[in-house]
């Protein structure tokens, strides 16, 4: 029997007690071949051993549930970085790391503070949290001044390397705001750290209000497989953990667990890797600058660039028609930049070649 068109509807009522938000906007992921500069992922493929551990996975592990605390990869980033066990939290990506320490830590009822242009997922995580924040305008050169952090917070957020931007921010400014901020706890999100920033993670014994967050996307190569982890006081992962074990108990999967390993074991490609987007991305910008572009001091796998002449949305689009894809933003501020990741020596010669033919 066919039920009635008006038993189907949705009520007023019904969808009052509903969590309402607006979701983070990723970037474009097209499934045709493209020039993709567009998410910031690296342009080469992890490290050979990844591969290796991917085609050796013995398939009778699929039937159990992966090690808690993903272990064995939380033990592999604790040797590598020389610190305990005990200080170390692996995510599913740095984006389940991030979510987990604002549920976890931003509980004041004051507002959590971080950079007006920054990665957009900050302010989501705080409105789907129901965390009060405050952006704190960048100053006119896109950089953070220190002094705007030293104020009543319920938390401090900064990405350093910053995103969209590019720019890092030096050690001994990030360390007052963490020794100006004792009462909460302060997050540095080191994403883009290794293409040349200066990591806080020597100040982790420090300062227990500390916690850096890292990630394998960028200069791993491992986006895909999805692992982050941050670095902390004990008591900072304890209480994470003690979150995180509330929600959900197993998130990374075994597969992914071992190719983690197999990554952070292999720190020579890793450093060649690194070291050939850092060249790409200096030929990058001094050919931008030729076509009359304003670039960044970039310290991340992406160059922050604007156009003397063309506006940035003109340029993307007319890129995106010959399927190049950077990333622009409608945001305020930064709304006449376009965010291009850097890919192999190859592809930027092409997305040179095809600005050259879009500037007039
Ligand atoms: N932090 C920043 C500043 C980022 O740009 C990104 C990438 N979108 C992330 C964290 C999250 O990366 P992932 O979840 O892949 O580790």
């Amino acid at each position: 029997m066919s039920s009635n068109n008006t038993d189907n509807v949705v009520t007023p009522a019904f969808v009052k007690n509903f969590r309402k938000v607006t979701p983070y906007t990723p970037g474009e992921q097209p499934q045709r071949k493209v020039i993709k500069l567009n998410t910031n992922e690296n342009p080469y493929g992890p490290a050979p051993g990844v591969e290796k551990v991917r085609n050796g996975i013995d398939i009778d592990v699929l039937r159990l549930y992966p090690e808690l605390e993903s272990a064995s990869l939380s033990a592999a980033i604790a040797e590598y970085h020389g610190v305990p066990y005990e200080k170390v939290f692996a995510g599913v990506g740095s984006d389940d790391v991030l979510s987990m320490a604002f549920l976890t830590f931003f509980n004041s009822e004051k507002p959590i503070v971080f950079p007006d242009i920054t990665y957009s997922f900050y302010p989501v995580w705080a409105n789907v949290y129901k965390i009060p924040y405050r952006e704190i305008p960048l100053k006119s050169d896109f950089t953070v001044d220190e002094n705007d952090y030293f104020c009543e917070n319920g938390g401090v957020v900064i990405a350093n390397p910053n995103a969209p931007t590019s720019i890092s921010m030096p050690l001994d400014k990030v360390e007052k705001i963490i020794r100006e901020n004792r009462d909460v706890v302060v997050i540095i999100d080191e994403a883009y750290v290794d293409f040349g920033g200066e990591t806080a993670l020597g100040l982790v014994d420090k300062y227990q209000n500390l916690l850096v967050v890292r990630t394998f996307s960028k200069s791993r190569s491992m986006a895909g497989v999805r692992i982050g982890y941050a670095i902390g006081s004990e008591i900072l992962i304890k209480a994470l953990k003690d979150v995180k074990e509330s929600v959900n108990s197993y998130t990374i999967n075994t597969e992914s667990i071992k190719m983690g390993i197999a990554s952070i074991q292999d720190e020579d490609y890793f450093v060649e890797k690194v070291n050939q987007v850092v060249e790409t991305r200096k030929w990058t910008a001094s050919e931008l600058e030729k076509l009359d572009f304003r670039v960044l001091d970039s310290s991340s796998n992406f160059l922050f660039a604007s156009h003397a002449k063309m506006p940035a949305k003109d340029i993307f689009e007319r890129l995106k028609e010959k399927d190049i894809f950077v990333r622009y933003f409608t945001k305020e501020r930064i709304d006449n930049y376009l965010r291009i990741t850097i890919g192999t020596g190859k592809e930027m010669e092409l997305f040179i070649e095809a600005l050259k033919s879009i500037i007039e």
